[in-house]
């Protein structure tokens, strides 16, 4: 299918609809509240529960599962909205889209069948777990490993770090090696469905500590899991028995979808700084007239509005490539690489055009200053984008 090239940013009736529709919600729902919760670290249950009403939690599951069927592109619309208005409501998402994708390309049918209709409807919800005390960007060198115990029983040990929605959530996504020998290691991984009870802090065989103090991206816990001797069924194994050995891989390819999802949460976070610099700018005063007016602050605005366009363009670039079926691991990566920085600078500008009150609770802007850093380190940090797209400009242009 072509890929038009000059429409990125056109919607659909349908996309303009649900769009406008999480905007209203973001505007009256999330953005009155967002402080609130930030300041306590609350987990924001009545927003959640809105959200499954509005059917947010299935928006990419497919009609016949109980979800929207919605593509990548519409769903990056949606995950802007939801980031303008609070970015941890996006991370509740977030994991919990991974975890459908990872279902949807790679879960047998009975996987499916069983996760997907509750999924879709956010009874249950999702998180994955690659990274370790140890290791983040370095996938392949994870330690924790499950073991058979039977012929169709595992059993998993290890400790887990940094789980967003490690404790609420109802199902994760583990990594572990299944054949700690392999070589190369990435070969003898596995990718297992853990069931659990949400929000029980200790299951026979897993603990889940007290969540991890963050500096923002408040709200939505992210936590230690501690395996040990953790009991799975053989039919747990993402993929059935052919998906043994394969976890490496279906991460990664659903990192690189998780990554224009990061993308459009980035775009999300620079709307939002660029509203309220520009709101800001126009009411304060200095030296006589609205700080706008002085063309330092001008020239911020106007950096700020162009790195947020190209932002965007180059997320639902990446997300219409993927809808289309082209291949977009390299424009993942620019847009996530991108729309991440985009993020952080936007707060930062926005943060400074605000001046003392920027660093005061009062203003949103203090907040989304401490959140906008997350996306520079979830999903694969700069460095690593960097890495990803120098490698594959490589690949695709040999000499
Ligand atoms: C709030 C939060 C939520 C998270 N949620 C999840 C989650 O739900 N599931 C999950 O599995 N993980 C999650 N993570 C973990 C996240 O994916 C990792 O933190 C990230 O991949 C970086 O890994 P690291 O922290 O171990 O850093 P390291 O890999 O130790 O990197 C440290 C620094 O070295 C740089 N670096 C590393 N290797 C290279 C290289 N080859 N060349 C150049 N520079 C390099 C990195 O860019 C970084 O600047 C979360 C993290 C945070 C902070």
């Amino acid at each position: 299918m072509a890929v038009a090239t000059d429409t990125y940013t056109e919607k659909t009736d349908e996309q303009k609809a649900i769009t406008e529709m999480v905007r209203q919600f973001a505007d009256n729902e999330i953005i009155p509240v967002a402080e609130e919760y930030d300041s306590e670290d609350k987990f924001p249950e009545p927003i959640v529960e809105q959200m499954k009403e509005l059917g947010l939690f299935g928006v990419t599951i497919p009609e016949e599962h109980g979800g929207m069927g919605l593509d990548l592109t519409t769903y990056a619309m949606i995950v802007e909205e939801l980031s303008r208005g609070w970015i941890s409501i996006s991370g509740v998402v977030n994991t919990h889209f991974i975890g459908s994708y990872l279902l949807m390309k790679f879960g047998t049918d009975e996987q499916k069948d069983h996760f997907l209709p509750r999924m879709a409807t956010g009874e249950i919800r999702a998180a994955f777990s690659l990274s370790e005390p140890e290791v983040g960007s370095d996938v392949q060198g994870i330690k924790s490993t499950a073991k058979r115990v039977a012929e169709d029983e595992w059993e998993i040990s290890g400790q887990k770090m940094w789980v967003t929605n490690g404790l609420l959530s109802g199902v994760v996504f583990v990594l572990v090696k299944t054949d700690p020998k392999a070589d190369p290691p990435y070969k003898g991984m596995t990718c297992f469905i853990c069931e659990k009870e949400p929000g029980a802090a200790e299951v026979p065989g897993l603990r889940i500590p007290p969540k991890i103090r963050k500096m923002g991206y408040k709200g939505v816990e992210s936590t230690e899991l501690v395996f040990d001797g953790f009991k799975v069924a053989d039919d747990r194994v993402l993929g059935g028995p052919e998906g043994i050995g394969q976890g490496f891989v279906q991460m990664m390819d659903a990192l690189e979808v998780g990554r224009v999802n990061v993308a459009a949460r980035g775009v999300g976070v620079a709307q939002r700084a660029l509203e309220l610099a520009l709101r800001y700018s126009q009411q304060r005063k200095a030296f006589g007239k609205p700080i706008a007016q002085h063309q330092a602050i001008t020239f911020k605005l106007a950096e700020m509005g162009t790195r947020l366009e190209a932002a965007r363009l180059l997320t639902l670039k990446a997300a219409r490539m993927k809808d289309a079926g082209e291949r977009s691991d390299l424009e993942a990566g620019m847009a996530k690489l991108f729309a991440s920085e985009a993020a952080r600078a936007n707060a930062e500008d926005a943060l400074r055009i605000h001046g003392g009150y920027g660093y005061s609770k009062e203003y949103e802007i203090e907040r989304i200053y401490r959140d906008a850093p997350l996306l520079l380190i979830g999903e694969g940090t700069s460095e690593i984008q960097k890495m990803v797209i120098g490698k594959k400009l490589l690949e695709r242009n040999p000499i």
